[in-house]
């Protein structure tokens, strides 16, 4: 190719046209030429044009930056240090073209042109524009940076404080980043290039929190995960975030250009955003702007990703270390060749060393007396590489207190990540007191049941006795209190050897001050523990009368002394004695107490079930006593009723019962004392006499009372008799006393007839005397069963005839006597005399109460091998109220009723007794007004 040199104005057709830009500058800084390249790269159309423009005014179109961003003083771009120092300079300047801020980076080569003289006449700019290179390995630089900063934090808001610096203001004027913690947003960073900027960014952020704000761009981006680009934050778009006129003043002294929201998002998880806005560096963001947001927010995502993860596996790791040091189960695991790589404190505990002490050993060193029966199930594991549970009890070497302890052990293999088997692991739990609290359930459950099946306070003494021994003690003694001595009602050895030996030990003891521990727990009801049993102990029993000997050879070591209680009341003690020394402790203490406690209640309750029968008796007396009895509580209650009140009063039990008594019972003389009182009440048939008595107790008043009823009739029928009898004497007598003063009296001179008259009184009045004498002493020997009767072939018509004529003889003008009987007359079993008196009676009555007069029937009627006897009379009748009663001792009817006929109220009584007596009833049919038949039956003979 050949190179033949061009003309000037070619070159400047090729000049104008190369893409670099050119420029030839004087020492005053004016232009003597410039490219069109040139003039676009400072906003302009032509070459030309810029040449017009001064200096001066070239320097106001742009501000200069340095390759930091910095601003550059004129004097250090390359074009001016050409011209001092007269050798080609270079250097990368950038420039923001004002006013719209758009930023440029070159890279400027100036070549001065020197004079003859040596000084720099002019200086060659080659202007080559590498914003784009620029921008590509700012990026690059950022990305960098921030790879570094996150790689070396693993705190979060650190982390993003300093991703904030690398930010602001190489890309952006401000920085904010939210993340999502518990559901809420909260602001990690805000960082402004202004301190007052950020001041009101801050402001507005607090304000006008984005979560608040559904149509804020942090919003928009947490809800659609998709980043969030503003190049132009124009008017319009500030009025689209702002919520009101307040918001969008302060967006707009925020004087916002630009921005972007990006989400920060790891593993599908939106964590958070980062918001970068730009403002008086009037950047606009583009496109690539955001491409680099997005590379940073996944960055800063993953990196705060692992810094979660790593946090939350510090954390387990941790949790995992403090439960395996802490837990309640030992935990331990050994290599392959069995040797303990770590135990934590509670299996350390179990093997009676420190944990550091394990590490390294191997198991047998450590559990000797397990090994045998542990390294061959470790080896199990480690072969099979399955785990096995073991409920074993491996402990019998641990058998301190005379107590096996339990455990429960499982054993599993540990895998690496490749299911290598590199070890063991076990976890071992202690669960003998677990298995004491299963046999303690099962004694108690057993115990009370024994206890629960007997009434008899000695019988759950032995029982528990039995039920103590030899499972938790070798001996046991039940004291009950017996009047201030406890007695011994119980006491069993486990060792029958022994057992003579400890009934010969002292059986009682009194309760008095010196009588020691056993008096003690007896009087405070506290439980007493003697875990060795010490020679004071041997002391004070000697004093009480042990022999010391005997309770050698009994060789108690380990004492409990429980005292049984029941409902508050202590009833007695139990002991408990082991030959082990320190055998018991508070758990068997306790034990004790509860199986005392069962006992107790027991026992406490054969003693009310004995109550309860003696109550059940008296009960049952009072069921069957004739007198009705009530109880009444304080308040006057009714609480009990006996089956003879419910009788006499008529109001059965369910009615009164749990009623006031002066409620029910109105008329009754309830309060007043203890001394008997006699009152009347309306019964069911008619009016009762009652007697009342009162007994008071601590809880009401006990009530006893009897039907007077019966006993004051009879009381009134005997006062009445003693009026009638008085009565019916004093007529007769006074007729006797008058005849015979008259037949003395010398003044009068009586005629024969007259004489016979006075002496027929007398005759007559005497008789009528005997008669009612005759009939007091009869009913009075008929009453004592002294009156007898003689049966006999009576002729039953010739008896009948005779009685109705001696009633002739006395018979008032107005009654007719009919004797009606069969031919031939039957013959009847019958006493003559007790018969005549019956029929006399029978038609006196008819007589007697027949005052208007009438027919009087005798009538004999046989039939069916009998005779029925009848007196019928058309007289005053009988109201059927009184058909029963008028034949009771002494009862007549009112005499208003009955017109005031004499009589003693004996004679039917008399004649029912003797017709009973000969073996037939007497009855009455009778109405009143219209007459009576009196009528009874004997068998013929
Ligand atoms: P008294 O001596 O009163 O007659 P009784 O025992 O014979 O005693 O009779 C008892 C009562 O029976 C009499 O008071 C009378 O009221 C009544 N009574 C007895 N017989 C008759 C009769 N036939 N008609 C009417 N009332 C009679």
């Amino acid at each position: 190719m050949s190179s033949a040199p061009i003309a000037a104005n070619q070159l400047d057709v090729v000049l104008r046209n190369v893409a670099d830009g050119i420029t030839a500058q004087r020492a005053d800084g004016s232009l003597a030429y410039a490219n069109n390249a040139a003039a676009r790269l400072l906003g302009l159309e032509s070459g030309d044009e810029l040449i017009g423009l001064p200096g001066s005014e070239l320097l106001q179109r742009f501000r200069i930056l340095d390759e930091d961003g910095e601003q550059m003083a004129p004097d250090e771009l390359p074009n001016r240090r050409a011209f001092v120092s007269r050798r080609p300079e270079e250097g990368v300047v950038g420039y923001t073209l004002l006013p719209d801020g758009e930023e440029r980076w070159s890279f400027v080569r100036s070549t001065p042109i020197l004079s003859d003289t040596g000084d720099a006449e002019l200086v060659i700019n080659v202007i080559h524009d590498v914003t784009a290179e620029r921008a590509a390995h700012e990026r690059a630089r950022l990305v960098d940076e921030t790879g570094a900063v996150f790689a070396a934090s693993i705190d979060t808001d650190a982390t993003f404080d300093a991703l904030a610096k690398l930010l602001v203001p190489r890309l952006a004027d401000y920085c904010i980043v939210d993340m999502i913690d518990d559901g809420t947003l909260r602001q990690v960073v805000i960082s402004h290039r202004d301190p007052e900027r950020e001041q009101l960014l801050r402001d507005l952020r607090r304000r006008y929190p984005p979560d608040e704000n559904p149509a804020h761009p942090v919003s928009q981006v947490l809800e659609t995960g998709e980043p969030y680009l503003v190049e132009d934050a124009r008017e319009a778009a500030l009025v689209r975030a702002a919520v009101d006129e307040e918001h969008l003043e302060l967006y707009r002294r925020l004087d916002a250009t630009s921005y972007i929201v990006v989400p920060l998002e790891a593993r599908g998880r939106l964590l958070g955003t980062i918001s970068l806005g730009t403002g008086e560096s009037r950047r606009q963001f583009t496109n690539a702007d955001l491409s680099l947001a997005r590379e940073l927010a996944r960055r800063a995502a993953l990196a705060i990703d692992n810094a979660l993860l790593f946090e939350a596996a510090q954390q387990s790791y941790a949790q995992l270390n403090t439960l395996l040091v802490s837990a309640p189960v030992g935990i331990g695991f050994w290599d392959r060749d069995l040797r303990f790589v770590r135990v934590n404190d509670a299996l350390a505990a179990i093997n009676g060393l420190t944990p550091e002490e394990h590490v390294g050993r191997e198991l047998g060193e450590v559990v000797g007396d397990l090994a045998p029966v542990l390294v061959p199930l470790y080896r199990r594991v480690l072969e099979t590489g399955e785990p096995i549970v073991h409920t074993e009890s491996t402990a019998d070497a641990a058998l301190q207190r005379g107590e096996r302890r339990h455990w429960l052990s499982s054993y599993y293999p540990v895998h690496t990540a490749d299911g290598e088997v590199i070890g063991i692991g076990s976890v071992i739990m202690e669960i003998t007191d677990r298995k004491r609290a299963d046999d303690r359930l099962r004694l108690l459950a057993e115990a009370g049941e024994l206890f629960s099946t007997s009434l008899e306070q000695d019988e759950i003494a032995t029982r528990i006795a039995q039920v103590g021994v030899p499972r938790l003690a070798h001996t046991c003694n039940v004291y009950v209190v017996r009047d201030d001595v406890l007695v011994r009602v119980a006491c069993v050895a486990a060792d029958s050897a022994v057992q003579g030996v400890l009934e010969s030990l002292p059986s009682s003891f009194a309760l008095q001050e010196e009588s020691g521990q056993i008096a003690n727990v007896f009087r405070r009801g506290e439980p007493l523990l003697l875990r060795t049993v010490s020679s004071d102990y041997l002391e004070e029993l000697e004093r009480l009368g042990a022999d010391r000997e005997a309770f050698e050879r009994i060789g108690t070591r380990s004492l409990l002394l429980v005292p049984i209680v029941a409902r508050g009341e202590t009833l007695g003690i139990l002991t408990l004695g082991s030959r082990i020394a320190d055998r018991f402790d508070e758990h068997d203490l306790d034990l004790g107490t509860e199986l005392a406690g069962r006992a107790g209640v027991a026992m406490e309750n054969a003693r009310l079930v004995g109550e309860l029968r003696r109550g059940a008796q008296a009960a049952q007396a009072l069921e069957f006593v004739g007198d009705g009895v009530f109880l009444v509580d304080r308040d006057g209650v009714i609480l009990l009723w006996n089956p003879a009140a419910a009788r006499i009063t008529g109001l059965p039990e369910h009615q009164v019962f749990g009623v006031r008594a002066d409620a029910v019972l109105t008329d009754w003389p309830l309060g007043q004392g203890e001394r008997p009182q006699t009152f009347p009440v309306e019964g069911r048939d008619g009016e009762l006499w009652l007697s009342l008595t009162a007994a008071e107790f601590p809880h009401g008043t006990v009530y006893a009372f009897r039907d007077l009823t019966e006993e004051r009739a009879v009381e009134q029928l005997k006062s009445d008799f003693v009026s009638t009898v008085s009565h019916e004497l004093r007529t007769p007598l006074a007729a006797i006393y008058g005849a015979a003063m008259t037949l003395q009296r010398s003044d009068v001179d009586l005629n024969e007839a007259q004489e016979a008259g006075m002496l027929e009184v007398i005759a007559g009045e005497s008789e009528r005397l005997a008669r009612i004498v005759n009939d007091i002493l009869l009913a009075s020997r008929l009453d004592s069963g002294a009156a007898t009767v003689e049966i006999g072939r009576t002729n039953a018509a010739e008896l009948a005839r005779g009685v109705l004529a001696a009633a002739k003889a006395h018979l008032p003008a107005t009654i007719e006597l009919a004797l009606i009987a069969p031919e031939p007359s039957p013959q009847v079993a019958a006493d003559p005399d007790g018969l005549r008196q019956v029929l006399v009676n029978l038609v006196e009555n008819a007589i007697k109460y027949s005052p208007e007069g009438g027919r009087v029937e005798l009538e004999l009627a046989p039939s069916d091998g009998r005779v029925r006897f009848a007196v019928r009379d058309r007289g005053l009748g009988i109201p059927a109220s009184e058909h029963e009663r008028i034949f009771e001792k002494f009862f007549r009817i009112d005499p208003n009723l009955s017109r005031g006929v004499g009589g003693t109220g004996l004679g039917l009584y008399i004649s029912r007794e003797i017709v009973r007596r000969m073996g037939g009833r007497i009855r009455v049919e009778s109405e009143p007004g219209r007459g009576s038949t009196f009528s009874f039956e004997l068998p013929l003979a």
